[in-house]
């Protein structure tokens, strides 16, 4: 059914949707659901992108995201209309316990008030710093101004070493003196914005959230599923219909026919074949995006190539139980910057959730290279593997794994550095430019599962109202 002639331009589909990662899966569901004809095409072999989940052993590797913040009802609403809302693991309690490590030793982050000021993590002189936060002058409206310097100017160079440097390289596995305030962390820029404090904002945030249900990342409650991440795209692809997702389909080119239409012209292994359509949403990494519309859209496609995708690998490695001195608990530690580790952090998944791994073994996943060592990720495995092995020595008394398995993204997570909203801005020009062009993907909207839940979720609203249908709440 997708063979058609190149330069056709009979529409296919109502909407084609170039990306089977988790964002184009749930722009594509929402579509399907609104009762328009959609086709998606991935060039890998199965529908995913970065999310895939399977078992070793008893033990479960997640490739890529290993759970997600329920920061959004719409995000349980996605989960009820695929039907997996009963297969929803919340993380154990304990996960609420987060490590950083400091002086070679793993000490838990401070959740409280009081447990701010007992914490060996910050000095006084930190700590007193806090209380004169409130009454730190705003940055102008207008300025684009690094996370390290937004954090320094009103936390202190500790809280950015200790606290917030760390969170960066576990998010965007970045660099805070890279990444734009506004662009990564939108919320945290506005609360000084709109309330000048940071600590007040908090205060008044939670009060207005707790009106519409949204959450705070750092409130929110994080889950998986079951029988891990991938069980949310599978259930988006049975959704869309598996008969109009085609993976081992490389989308080469797109061109914009005389009429409005678009074409794309893709390839598997045996042929090519052009598809055409009303609408076309391309979810595929920035990189990729530039590729496909330089020809169309030179700016925009010039913007989009700047985005920056550093190199990580993630290693899950299984150990016995007894051979593991830490108790592991809580989600995990990350390792700052200024203690020269040569991992990001670890996450102790088989704390985080039930069934992880068999009863006598435990599950950790470790996070190797980002902007901070990026030659560390292209390493080859077992040289990444034995990195891991002796880091968790050293920080966390494991001896030797039963095993570990390596998975290396090369171009692992879009960094939102300087001029990401600029970037973004040209991108939303040629979206006005060429009715009926989209873009979503994690560079835009925010990196998290649930970011992109969120960002799909809006523009399926958009590609339906342009194509006269209207998308379910
Ligand atoms: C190692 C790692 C760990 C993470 N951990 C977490 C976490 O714990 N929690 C969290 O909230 N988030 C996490 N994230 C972030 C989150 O998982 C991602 O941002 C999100 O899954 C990205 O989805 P996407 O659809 O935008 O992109 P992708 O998953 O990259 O999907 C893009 C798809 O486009 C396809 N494609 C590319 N080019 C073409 C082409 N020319 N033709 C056809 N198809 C093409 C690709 O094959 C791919 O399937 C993590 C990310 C990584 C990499």
């Amino acid at each position: 059914m997708f063979a058609g002639p190149a330069g056709s331009t009979h529409p296919s589909a109502d909407v084609i949707v170039v990306g089977a990662g988790l964002s184009g899966l749930a722009c594509a569901f929402r579509l399907a659901r609104a009762g328009l004809q959609v086709e998606v095409l991935e060039a890998a072999a199965r529908p995913g992108g970065v999310i895939g989940s399977r078992r070793r052993d008893g033990v479960l590797i997640e490739s890529g995201p290993n759970s997600a913040l329920d920061t959004s009802p719409l995000i349980g609403e996605l989960l009820r209309d695929a039907g997996i809302g009963g297969e929803r693991l919340d993380a154990n309690r304990i996960a609420d316990r987060r490590y950083i490590l400091r002086g070679g030793k793993l000490i838990a982050m401070p959740l409280s008030p009081p447990a701010l000021l007992r914490t060996p993590l910050f000095s006084w002189r930190t700590k007193l710093g806090l209380l004169r936060e409130p009454f730190i002058a705003r940055a102008p409206a207008d300025a684009e101004e690094s996370v390290a310097d937004f954090v320094r100017r009103r936390l202190g160079d500790e809280f950015l070493d200790y606290a917030i440097e760390p969170f960066v390289a576990g998010i965007y596995a970045g660099d805070p003196e890279l990444l734009s305030v506004k662009a990564a962390f939108p919320r945290l820029a506005a609360l000084e914005q709109n309330h000048g404090s940071l600590i007040r904002g908090m205060i008044v945030g939670a009060r207005e959230r707790r009106k519409n249900a949204e959450k705070a990342k750092n409130t929110a409650k994080s889950f998986s599923f079951r029988a891990g991440m991938q069980t949310l795209t599978d259930a988006l692809a049975r959704g869309v219909g598996t008969e109009r997702i085609r993976c081992g389909v490389h989308v080469d080119r797109v061109r914009r026919e005389s009429d409005g239409l678009f074409t794309v012209e893709a390839t598997t292994d045996s042929h090519r074949f052009a598809r055409t359509a009303r609408a076309l949403v391309l979810a595929v990494p920035a990189y990729e995006a530039a590729r496909l519309i330089a020809p169309l859209a030179p700016t925009a496609a010039a913007a989009l190539e700047q985005i920056v995708y550093p190199p990580v690998a993630s290693v899950v490695s299984a150990y016995r139980r007894g051979d593991v001195a830490h108790p592991l608990d809580g989600f995990g530690f990350l390792a700052p910057k200024k203690e020269r580790p040569r991992v990001l952090g670890t996450l102790f998944s088989s704390s985080m959730f039930d069934g992880r791994a068999p009863a006598d073994v435990v599950a950790l996943t470790t996070f190797v290279g980002g902007l901070r060592n990026p030659e560390l990720a292209c390493e080859e495995p077992p040289q990444i593997a034995a990195i891991v092995r002796e880091s968790l020595q050293a920080f966390i008394g494991a001896t030797e794994p039963l095993w570990s398995e390596v998975t290396r993204w090369q171009r692992a997570i879009p960094q939102y550095a300087f001029g990401h909203l600029a970037r973004i801005a040209t991108i939303e020009s040629a979206e006005q430019a060429f009715a009926g062009l989209f873009f979503c993907a994690n560079y835009r909207g925010g990196v998290s599962v649930g970011d992109c839940i969120k960002s799909s979720h809006a523009l399926a609203e958009r590609v339906a109202m342009r194509l006269g249908q209207r998308v379910a709440a």
